[in-house]
């Protein structure tokens, strides 16, 4: 390709390497850089789920009512590290507003766009990468012990019909036909049946690193602390092995992000929404299924390495020591959805989802210089949003149009 590029991606999670996978296709060539081997950030531990259903944002309408209960639990599936609190009050006054009922049907519009391709999006890189093995078109299944708590109100209804989402729900004898060993205490459900897994998560990153590499590109593992600039552009990164001449950039670090973009003189509400899971290696159980658990807010996904149990979100910020308190309340509800369940070997792990307000990602190319672009943000959805956005980032980074309109996903939208 005659006008092919050298594009620096600092982050080796799933976004920088989706990143880095799509510009070499289209013809670039990369350069990844993280403090870390690929995929030992948040990309490290998530539940797994890859769901083009997901168009349905966390904070709704009804949010704002529910908060204050939440939060007066401290190992609840929200809580405020309250030392924290005046940091992130900022953050979270926007996140209630994110809950307007027309801000979340257009949030809800943008997360469907962006989601309902996520399959589609990996096809090419998981078959390069000989990988396919690594994602299931499983179905999957949110579970509720409250007659009619799986279902959702009417506003969720109504965004997933919007979205043309397929779901079935299905009562307590219908379960228990769908996953066997699930708690006959739970009675009911939604199953989606165009929703799927990655069986690990961690290894699907690995794999897809593996084949950047081969592909001809280089993963160096430095610390990025700033920049040198040119008259025009930032010419260099500044990291912990000396300086690295810089041609074009992807910003793709991550809860980290904003700490660069902001000495590119772009400032984003970014935050971390910690959260944390519990790994079973010999469950003794065979779920088929990963399961969303509405009662409690958290997801139990069968992976090849075990059964994890992962949610919860922590605002405290990066820095703060994990809270393992919080992983051991996701076992405590894990225990009660799959009677006779083995926790030996258990491991626990946090990770910080980059979070904006509305939840939606930064899809974008910097608002001060043409030559460097934003993948961060994903929030929940960061698996299953990473394919795509790599493939939107290579097409705006080539001058091509744009699979989807990327205007909800723009750096300056807040
Ligand atoms: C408990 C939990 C469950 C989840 N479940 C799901 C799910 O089921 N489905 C889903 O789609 N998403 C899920 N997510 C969200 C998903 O994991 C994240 O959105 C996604 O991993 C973000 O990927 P990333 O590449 O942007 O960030 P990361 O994986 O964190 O990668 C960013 C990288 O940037 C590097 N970096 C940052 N700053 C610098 C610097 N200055 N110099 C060098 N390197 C730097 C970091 O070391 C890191 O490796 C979940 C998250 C959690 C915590």
């Amino acid at each position: 390709m005659s006008d092919a590029k050298h594009f620096t991606v600092i982050g080796a999670g799933i976004v920088g390497i989706a990143c880095a996978s799509y510009l070499q296709r289209a013809g670039h060539r990369v350069t990844i850089v993280d403090r870390l081997p690929p995929g030992e950030g948040c990309s490290f531990g998530n539940a797994g789920l890859i769901s083009p259903s997901s168009c349905v944002p966390f904070s709704m309408p009804d949010l704002v009512w529910r908060v204050p209960r939440m939060l007066a639990d401290p190992l609840g599936p929200l809580a405020v590290r309250w030392p924290y609190l005046p940091q992130a009050l900022p953050w979270l006054v926007r996140f209630l507003a994110a809950g307007r009922p027309r801000r979340v049907r257009e949030v809800s519009r943008a997360m469907a766009a962006l989601h309902g391709r996520c399959f589609d999006a990996y096809a090419p890189l998981l078959k390069a990468a000989g990988a396919q093995d690594l994602v299931r078109r499983s179905g999957t299944l949110y579970v509720s012990k409250k007659e009619n708590g799986a279902l959702g109100d009417a506003l969720t209804h109504a965004l997933r019909e919007a979205a043309g989402v397929k779901v079935d729900a299905v009562g307590a004898a219908e379960l228990r036909q769908l996953e066997p060993a699930l708690s006959p205490d739970y009675r009911s459900g939604l199953f989606f049946p165009d929703n799927g897994h990655s069986v690990n998560s961690f290894r699907l990153v690995q794999v897809l690193a593996e084949q950047v590499v081969r592909d001809g590109g280089t993963i160096l593992r430095r610390s990025v602390g700033g920049f040198r600039f040119g008259p025009d552009k930032p010419r260099a990164l500044i990291t912990d092995e000396g300086e690295m001449p810089l041609d074009r950039l992807v910003i793709a670090a991550g809860a980290w992000s904003h700490r660069l973009t902001a000495q590119l003189g772009t400032s984003v509400p970014l935050e971390a929404e910690r959260g944390y899971h519990v790994m079973l290696p010999n469950p003794g159980v065979v779920p088929r299924l990963p399961i969303s658990n509405k009662d409690h807010s958290f997801a139990a996904t069968p992976m090849e390495n075990g059964l994890r149990f992962a949610g919860t979100v922590e605002i405290g910020g990066v820095d703060a020591a994990p809270d393992y308190r919080r992983a051991k309340v996701l076992l405590q509800h894990g225990k009660g959805m799959y009677p006779g369940l083995n926790t030996e070997g258990m491991t626990e792990w946090m990770g910080c989802r980059p979070s904006l307000p509305d939840g939606l990602p930064v899809n974008d190319v910097s608002p001060r210089f043409p030559a460097v672009f934003f993948a961060f943000g994903h929030s929940h959805y960061g698996l299953m949003g990473a394919a795509i956005t790599g493939k939107l980032i290579a097409e705006l980074a080539s001058g091509a149009a744009p699979s989807i309109d990327l205007a909800p996903y723009r750096a300056d939208r807040f």
